[in-house]
């Protein structure tokens, strides 16, 4: 049985199956971060970001977009609750689906509401500046989304 080559640039490792496309290493990195090259945004990475929407924040402190947020967030994890009542009736679901739902529930639980979205604006403001640690739109979405 011969393996083909990873084909990720550079890598010359026997891909993880035998038909596979990508080593153990960089189906690993696709899986956890969508796309190849992606790695994972860092709360180092994001801490200049996060000071500018801080005293962007506070400039506008009259500014309905805290709240609007707010609201949103609010109506996110209403959802979530929603889909987890509909996950523990026994209806059948996507599993991302449920997953997304506990994550939103997790954060919701074990995070300060302010933290949430002071990290979801210097994301986008981190997107928009076309930060390196992005190398894709898919890969920044996943990140977004999971990581
Ligand atoms: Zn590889």
């Amino acid at each position: 049985m011969q393996n083909y080559v990873c084909q990720a640039p550079g890598c010359a490792s026997p891909a993880a199956t035998r038909y596979g496309r990508y080593c153990y290493s960089h189906k690993a990195q696709l899986k956890r971060h969508g796309a190849i090259g992606q790695t994972a945004i860092t709360k180092a990475d994001l801490r200049p970001y996060r000071d500018k929407v801080r005293v962007r924040v506070a400039k506008n402190h009259s500014n309905s977009l805290r709240e609007n947020l707010e609201t949103r967030w609010k109506a996110l994890v209403a959802y979530a609750d929603a889909v987890m009542a509909e996950w523990r009736s026994g209806k059948a679901m996507a599993r991302y689906r449920r997953e997304a739902a506990q994550e939103v529930l997790r954060l919701n639980t074990g995070a300060n509401l302010s933290d949430v979205i002071e990290t979801l604006l210097a994301l986008y403001s981190c997107k928009i500046r076309s930060h390196a640690g992005s190398r894709a739109t898919t890969g920044f979405e996943h990140s977004l989304s999971g990581a």
